[in-house]
């Protein structure tokens, strides 16, 4: 059948108005409320709704800018009363751009206390807080930290809800394990303060499950004596064939699996012609010599005796935060206005069965010979989270009656971030780039083929079903009933959510 654009018209009509209805009720409700809102025509409009990741662009009928609870509460009821989704924007990080995704967008960028209790060490976070400015001014407030990712730019939202994992995290654990209390707007525009024993079935789906439950407005953490010592360290090793590749790879896993204190944060980074062993040791330097000397001995002899590309540094505590953030920690509240154009699939292998040696080599001989799309790059990050002593694997699964956190890899071994996207950065996206990394972890053959993924690393080719599954994986039915008893209303969005 053929519709002229004529003859779709009448149809289309009563549709535009009745969304231009909703938006007017909606925009009303809002202006009788007096909450701080932008709308399409509103100066900075296009900065409030671009996402870090630039393959999508979100088109939301109205971004709310809160000043506070208050605020927070109102926009929530009348995004209810006028039957549209809210979505919640922290740092805008998200991969899928889902703080982004709602017909309302709550804007968390007024929320910037940070508040340190200096009795009980807990701070008070607002949820519009930037990981560099946090860790910054946490370390003025008396040396204090707390364990999360190295980008300064993400925001403590949406990374403190998912997971938050940084290369501090085997000694202290995910930021998610360090919120002990959460003030929240719930759904039907009601206030609580939620923690292990005020509403613990809302406080364990929002330290893992996140948006979707309610609206963070302020974290409270238990935070830690920064490290006064930190050994960022990296080896740089170029292994000529697939075999080569496979076998330092191997040793180079299994032996921090099985010997890396949890002190050693530690990680892979493969990139064309490179492997990278590198991480931060919380320690002395006399210790960390003595640790990572076996690996060294070892890894030198597989890379035909040729000694890799060494860099050791001793810092104090912010200097190694800069180092890993590749630049200053303290940023606008907006954000440093930097983005990429990409792709990402996260594996988490199960820590009692890594992958075996075919795999793995089956992998490397895909790196070496399948042919990059055109306007492309790739990297690929494969952080432990497991080992000995690892705090992430201590604490108990989510499915346990004594878990308070649906985070669900606590039998993680190592974390893969495969990650693909253009050279400079900026669009257009070469699909091609989608198949070449999804290719990565079909190399890998079958032992890849249903092992959960990491939330934060959204990977938005899974359906929503499919991405409950591998983010949440058995405490998926409790999320959705926990979802069902505070959201009937389905008002918050998460698309890959509850
Ligand atoms: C450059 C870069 C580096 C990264 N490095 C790491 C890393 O080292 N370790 C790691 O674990 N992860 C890392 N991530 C992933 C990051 O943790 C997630 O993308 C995280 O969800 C981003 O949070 P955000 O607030 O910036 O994003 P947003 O897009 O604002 O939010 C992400 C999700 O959280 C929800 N959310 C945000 N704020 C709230 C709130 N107040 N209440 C309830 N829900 C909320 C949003 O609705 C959305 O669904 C990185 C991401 C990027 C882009």
């Amino acid at each position: 059948m053929h519709f002229s654009h004529l003859s779709i018209l009448p149809l289309l009509l009563p549709v535009v108005s009745a969304l231009n209805t909703h938006r007017s009720t909606l925009t009303d409700c809002l202006n009788a409320a007096e909450v701080p809102i932008l709308l399409s025509s509103s100066v900075g409009w296009s900065e409030a709704i671009e996402p870090f990741n630039l393959r999508f662009s979100p088109l939301p009928n109205v971004v709310v800018i809160p000043r506070d609870e208050h605020d927070v509460e109102e926009a929530v009821k009348c995004a209810s009363q006028s039957g549209v989704k809210v979505t919640i924007k922290g740092g805008g990080h998200s991969y899928g751009a889902y703080g982004l995704a709602g017909a309302v967008i709550l804007d968390m960028v007024e929320f910037q206390e940070v508040t340190l209790d200096t009795t009980t060490n807990i701070v008070r976070v607002g949820a519009g807080l930037r990981l560099g400015n946090l860790a910054d001014t946490l370390f003025n407030l008396g040396e204090r930290a707390l364990p999360h990712g190295t980008c300064a730019s993400v925001g403590v939202g949406g990374h403190a809800t998912l997971g938050g994992f940084g290369l501090d995290s085997r000694l202290w654990g995910l930021l998610v394990d360090t919120v002990v209390q959460l003030d929240v707007v719930l759904p039907d525009g009601s206030c609580q303060s939620v923690s292990a024993t005020s509403n613990p079935d809302l406080f364990w789906a929002l330290r893992g499950a996140g948006a979707g439950f309610a609206v963070v407005t302020t974290f409270h953490f238990q935070t830690l004596a920064a490290p006064p010592v930190n050994i960022n360290w990296a080896y740089t090793y170029t292994f000529p064939t697939p075999s080569t590749s496979a076998d330092g790879f191997l040793f180079a896993s299994e032996w921090a699996q099985q010997y890396a204190p949890k002190e050693l944060g530690y990680g892979i980074v493969l990139s064309p012609g490179s492997l990278v062993l590198r991480g931060v040791y919380y320690g002395s330097r006399a210790d960390y010599d003595c640790i990572i000397e076996p690996l060294l001995v070892q890894m030198k002899v597989l890379h035909g005796g040729v000694d890799p590309v060494s860099s050791v540094q001793e810092l104090g505590w912010i200097d190694s935060l800069k180092l890993l953030a590749g630049g200053p920690l303290v940023l606008p509240p907006q954000g440093d206005g930097e983005h990429d154009t990409f792709y990402v699939k996260s594996i988490a292998t199960h820590e009692a069965s890594p992958f075996s040696s075919n795999a793995i080599l089956s992998f490397f001989v895909y790196l070496f010979n399948a042919p990059v799309p055109q306007n492309s790059a790739w990297f690929i990050i494969i952080n432990l989270y497991g080992g000995p002593g690892s705090v992430i694997t201590s604490f108990p699964p989510s499915t346990d009656p004594a878990s308070t956190s649906s985070y669900a890899g606590r039998d993680s071994g190592y974390v893969w971030q495969l990650y693909g996207n253009t050279p400079d950065s900026t669009p257009p996206f070469n699909v091609a780039i989608t198949n070449y990394i999804t290719g990565m972890v079909d190399a890998l053959g079958q032992e890849a083929a249903d092992l959960p993924a990491y939330a934060p690393y959204a990977d938005t080719s899974y359906s929503q079903s499919e991405a409950q599954e591998r983010y949440w994986g058995a405490g998926a039915p409790r999320l959705r009933e926990i979802k069902s008893v505070v959201d009937q209303g389905g008002v918050l969005y998460n698309p890959q959510g509850f």
